[in-house]
């Protein structure tokens, strides 16, 4: 399962279309360096009740990481 998660947030590190839809309110909460906490498919608007990426993002992003 934190496997899973974890593969969430590194894919959406590597996504162009990542796009967080809670978070972008709370202005910089994160000033070092790269916060890769937060960061996942999980918050990304993208993302369906199905956990599966409405792009069709997600298979080809994990292939290359
Ligand atoms: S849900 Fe899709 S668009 Fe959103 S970060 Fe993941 S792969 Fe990218």
């Amino acid at each position: 399962m934190s496997n899973q998660n974890k593969l969430y947030e590194e894919v959406a590190q590597s996504c162009s279309e990542y796009c967080p839809c809670g978070c972008d309110n709370s202005v910089k909460n994160v000033s070092n360096g790269n916060d890769s906490k937060g960061c996942s498919c999980l918050n990304c608007s993208h993302f369906d009740s199905n956990h599966h990426c409405s792009l069709d993002l997600y298979d080809q992003i994990v292939n290359n990481i």
